[in-house]
């Protein structure tokens, strides 16, 4: 297997000043980890270079005016909103970000590479046509779905957010269109940002009923909890839609050391994540995957969630291990009922056993 792993420089211009935690570190960190492991080579693990999203590809999804003001409040250093400034490099790393997902789809859909990995930042989750939210400009994963629903007749894109916190920018895009499935894992909004959204029955409106999906975790959910939800409610909706393709929002913020969420999961979670995602891409799209970073603040957590992630897509490596810390003896009650409820709400269009 050839994982296409885009990273640039360009990345690391956008820098929003000291003690913020979306920080370019967060870049290099997995970079010299990767490097020290020798993880790169022409074979399995190949470092591809992203190109910029043209504006056509970016306005299938945001309005010419918010494109706009990405580029001159980057050009003046001042701030998108209040926790997310500015600087001189973070609009180009910003069509990057969202490029880089772009050519890991053209290099996949020209037999170049297997599956992908975006290490791009800004992360792009939360942001929606026209606002800039939790440290997100452009939405990578959306204006990447929206290119190929464009592009491919009868084509589906099944996006699968693991980060800790719920992916209302995606929801809020996507929410009417049905060639698009969302499925969102996340930590209870009610007890984590952004508070508003990411509950169970924000299902899509209009055509785009039933598509989108939500899984509110109660905090200290750890691996086996997490893993009990994937599987019963990813494996299935994958078979049934048939997407030509699998977008991931993959944040490590859910790991255990992250100081920003209250999920509890390990490294070994993280394998085990890839290795059931790739699965289902395996039997439902021809193995097409392509991950694009999100959250995950704890540099050590960030790097090894990474590198294990890499493993079932590359087919290489030697898992890192980690025992996830132990779930409250509540949880296993507490998500039955919520997955009962869930499938429950989904029985009229999805067969879920
Ligand atoms: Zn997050």
């Amino acid at each position: 297997m050839t994982t296409g792993f885009f990273y640039h420089k360009a990345f690391l211009k956008h820098d929003m000043g000291a003690g913020h935690p979306e920080c370019p570190e967060r870049l290099t960190a997995v970079m010299e980890f990767l490097q020290r492991r020798k993880a790169f080579n022409e074979e399995n693990l190949c470092l591809a270079s992203p190109r910029a999203a043209t504006l056509p590809e970016l306005e299938r999804v945001h309005p010419k005016d918010y494109i706009d003001f990405i580029r001159t409040a980057s050009e003046r250093e001042s701030r998108f909103d209040a926790d997310t400034r500015a600087s001189k490099g973070s609009y180009n790393a910003a069509i990057l970000a969202a490029g880089a997902g772009l050519k890991a789809w053209e290099s996949i859909s020209n037999g170049d590479i297997d599956n992908a990995f975006s290490l791009a930042r800004p992360p792009g989750h939360h942001a929606n046509e026209n606002q800039v939210r939790g440290f997100c400009l452009f939405n990578n994963v959306a204006v990447v779905a929206k290119h190929i629903t464009a592009t491919v007749s009868d084509s589906r894109v099944l996006i699968l957010d693991i980060d800790a916190h719920h992916g209302n920018g995606t929801q809020e895009i996507l929410y009417t269109d049905p060639s698009t499935l969302y499925i969102g894992l996340h930590q209870d909004p009610r007890t984590l940002y952004p508070g508003y959204s990411g509950y169970i029955n924000e299902l899509g409106e209009g055509s785009g009923k039933g598509y989108n999906i939500n899984i509110p975790l109660p905090p200290g959910v750890s691996d086996s909890s997490f893993l009990q939800a994937l599987n019963e409610i990813f494996p299935p909706l994958a078979k049934q839609f048939q997407p030509t393709i699998i977008l991931v929002s993959a944040g490590y913020d859910a790991h255990f050391r992250d100081y920003l969420t209250n999920l509890l999961l390990s490294t070994t979670g993280f394998f085990q994540i890839s290795h059931l995602i790739n699965e289902v891409a395996q039997r439902t799209c021809d193995g097409n995957v392509i991950m694009f970073l999100e959250g995950g603040y704890d540099l050590k957590a960030l790097s090894e969630s990474i590198y294990n992630t890499l493993i079932p897509m590359t087919g290489e490596g030697k898992i890192i291990q980690e025992k996830p810390p132990k779930e409250d003896p509540r949880i296993p009650k507490y998500l039955g009922k919520l997955l009962t409820e869930t499938k429950e709400m989904l029985k009229p269009q999805w067969e879920i056993p």
